[in-house]
């Protein structure tokens, strides 16, 4: 593709701007330093074990038996939380300022540490521990939602580049009683989109659906499949390699998910990772979770989804500026180069 394109998210309506520099190789993106090695545990490290002392006490922990000191996935709230629960529930009242709005800090910021080992990351890790990982983000979800948290986003942040301050694996996990920004402008996309019900003679339908559809249909952006879930790098792609994991079946709440989807979605994810790895090395990343908040009457409507965002480029004066993201690779491109990666 040598002519820049735009390209429009059906789902939150954001522009793209697709522009392939002449001569660019895919491989370009990858960390030119290759792996970076760290040790498998550090003793300095709030996240390792024998370091549990170190952390808030713990909310919950998979281990052997409820005694045993040895765990492979543990949460434990944010020592220097975003949101709090302690925040007193009538801070929930808005308050007036002149024209300005404002509330009490009202909800909850966990960290869920993914694995006992300090250097091993979702591309090296057993499929099994995955699968741990993701059931743990069901059970805090659900937990969250108990206590009248609506809006829950998890998100990892990995590397510097991706805004991590630790480096040991672990995930965050948001929940607020107000809208999150993100999820609130994919709610509306999607009920949009599946409120136009004479469109194209097509009946109600969400938007995430009828995207697996057409990404099946086409195959040109897959980069994984089994017999839950697809990925594939979005249409619209904000930034390079950017991968979305989504459900074949059309499932709204993440916490639903059922053991056996809990299996096939860290099969899907260990299969994106390696090849995302093998392009672009040792790479930063964010990824984010996104499920219906509760008591929002969109279970028709919306679908619960992963992102990965690789950071191997910079956000500029020009997204900031212009809400547009330019991306220097199309994904269809980006998704040829990955599939040869097996
Ligand atoms: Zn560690
Ligand atoms: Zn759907
Ligand atoms: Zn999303």
């Amino acid at each position: 593709m040598s002519q820049p394109e735009l390209r429009q998210d059906p789902i939150t309506g954001i522009w793209v701007i697709v522009s392939e520099g002449r001569g660019d190789r895919p491989d370009k993106f990858a960390r030119p330093n290759g792996h970076v090695t760290l040790p498998n545990h550090d003793p300095k490290c709030y996240f390792c074990p024998g370091n549990e002392h170190l952390t808030p006490p713990e909310v919950e922990a998979y281990r052997d038996s409820n005694n045993s000191s040895v765990w492979w996935t543990r949460t434990v709230p944010n020592k220097f939380p975003a949101l709090s629960l302690e925040a007193r529930a009538d801070q929930n009242l808005l308050i007036k300022d002149g024209m300005f709005i404002r509330t009490g800090g009202y909800g909850n910021h966990e960290v869920i540490i993914e694995d006992p080992l300090h250097n091993r990351d979702i591309p090296e890790r057993p499929s099994d521990l995955i699968r741990e990982m993701w059931w743990m983000l069901r059970d805090r979800l659900t937990y969250n939602h108990s206590k009248g948290l609506e809006n829950v986003v998890v998100f990892k942040n990995k590397g510097e580049e991706a805004g991590a301050s630790a480096e040991h694996p672990h995930s965050q996990l948001a929940a607020s009683f107000t809208h999150l920004q993100q999820l609130s402008k994919e709610i509306e996309g999607s009920q949009r989109y599946f409120s136009l019900d004479n469109f194209m003679d097509k009946k109600r339908q969400c938007v995430y659906c009828d995207m697996v559809h057409q990404e099946l249909e086409k195959g040109v952006r897959i980069i994984a499949e089994n017999p839950y879930f697809i990925a594939f790098l979005p249409f619209a792609s904000r930034v390079p390699f950017e991968t979305w994991l989504v459900p074949r079946n059309h499932k709204s709440d993440y916490t639903l998910i059922t053991s056996e989807e809990a299996t096939s979605l860290a099969d899907v994810t260990k299969k994106v990772f390696q090849k995302l790895r093998g392009v672009l090395k040792d790479f930063d990343y964010n990824m984010v979770l996104h499920s219906t908040p509760l008591n929002t009457g969109v279970q028709e409507s919306y679908h619960y989804h992963i992102e990965i965002i690789p950071r191997t480029t910079k956000i500029a004066g020009f997204e900031l500026g212009a809400g547009t993201y330019i991306n220097t690779i199309s994904p269809e491109r980006a998704a040829l180069h990955l599939n040869s990666y097996r």
